[in-house]
């Protein structure tokens, strides 16, 4: 069955939006103000992330938030639900949260985790490149998502068991090598929504690795 929602259910999602008022997408209350589709005391419970291993060559991972049910939500909506106006308050907390852990980003180039073509097709845009736009222009940083492009396409990583994920992820990214005017002090900061087992992003952080980039940084919005 297809993610993407249907024309009808496009439709359906606009018809109910100027039916009904807003409503907050985690709890559905309509009685409070809301902050990028959702209520203060929604965006209120999201909580710290557990430990998370930190996958080779990355040299600092930071993950902002564990992927509870308010996350879940929000990352379902975000990516499943066509809601990419999501992007920007999940970027204002993801900052936020990354600020208060004292993560500093020094020199940097945020690149997002690529979508496969096919997939950016069906969807329309990619979750994680949005985000790492938005994040990327509150911290006034330089984005470049054409640093890092997905060569194979692989079935729902979720979805699979762990020999399985692990092999369709063989050989899966190509990055570009740095500019000719790279500074070795520059940090390539991969910036993704949800880190799982933490494979995905270290298999492109040795592609990153092998194409030449020395410092490289990860920052994900839950895990
Ligand atoms: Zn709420």
């Amino acid at each position: 069955m297809s993610d993407s929602p249907t024309l009808l259910q496009r439709l359906g999602h606009e018809l109910a939006n100027l039916l009904w008022p807003a409503q907050c997408l985690v709890c559905g209350s309509g009685n409070e103000s809301l902050h990028g589709s959702v209520c203060e005391r929604c965006w209120g419970k999201l909580l710290p992330a557990p430990a998370v291993v930190l996958p080779k060559p990355i040299d600092r991972l930071a993950v902002a938030y564990a992927y509870d049910d308010t996350l879940r939500t929000l990352i379902h909506q975000f990516k499943f639900n066509q809601t990419p106006g999501l992007a920007a308050p999940l970027a204002q907390r993801f900052s936020d949260r990354l600020d208060g852990m004292g993560f500093v980003f020094f020199d940097s180039i945020l690149v997002p985790v690529p979508a496969h073509p096919a997939r950016l097709r069906e969807r329309g845009y990619n979750p994680a490149e949005l985000l790492t736009k938005e994040l990327a222009a509150l911290l006034e940083l330089p984005f470049d998502p054409r640093i890092a492009s997905r060569l194979h396409h692989n079935p729902h990583q979720s979805s699979l068991p762990d020999e399985a994920r692990k092999r369709s992820l063989k050989d899966s990214f190509h990055v570009t090598p740095p500019p000719e005017d790279y500074s070795e002090t520059t940090r390539l900061v991969l910036v993704d929504d949800v880190v799982h087992s933490g494979r995905t992003i270290g298999q492109l952080a040795r592609a990153a690795r092998k194409a030449g980039w020395k410092q490289i940084d990860a920052v994900c919005l839950c895990a």
